[in-house]
């Protein structure tokens, strides 16, 4: 399995600011009104991870979510049945 950085879009709360496109446009697009698409299945090369995490941090919506696991797959998002930490909780501070 690839260590590569995962994200995703969530597109119900992307504002269209454009930041995302405008630090990582090979891995985002924007429509015609400024809101954002992912481009690709949000696997982040190495080369692009800067970039990525770029647009992570200016999104000032934070619609770009780092993902682990097996919700990259597909899987749907658990509730945590413990006092543990949600395994798909994005890694980043806004988010926890
Ligand atoms: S930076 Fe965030 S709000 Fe702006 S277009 Fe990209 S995902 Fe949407």
């Amino acid at each position: 399995m690839s260590d590569n950085m995962r994200i995703r879009l969530d597109r119900t709360v992307c504002d269209g600011f454009g930041v995302c496109a405008k630090h990582a446009p090979k891995h985002f697009s924007l429509d015609d009104w400024g809101y954002a698409s992912l481009i690709g299945d949000g696997t982040v090369d190495e080369a692009d991870r800067g970039d990525v995490l770029r647009a992570l941090f200016d999104c000032p919506v934070h619609a770009i979510i780092e993902i682990t696991g097996d919700e990259f797959n597909g899987a749907t998002r658990s509730e945590p049945t413990t006092d543990e930490t949600p395994v798909f909780e994005a890694h980043w501070g806004f988010a926890q």
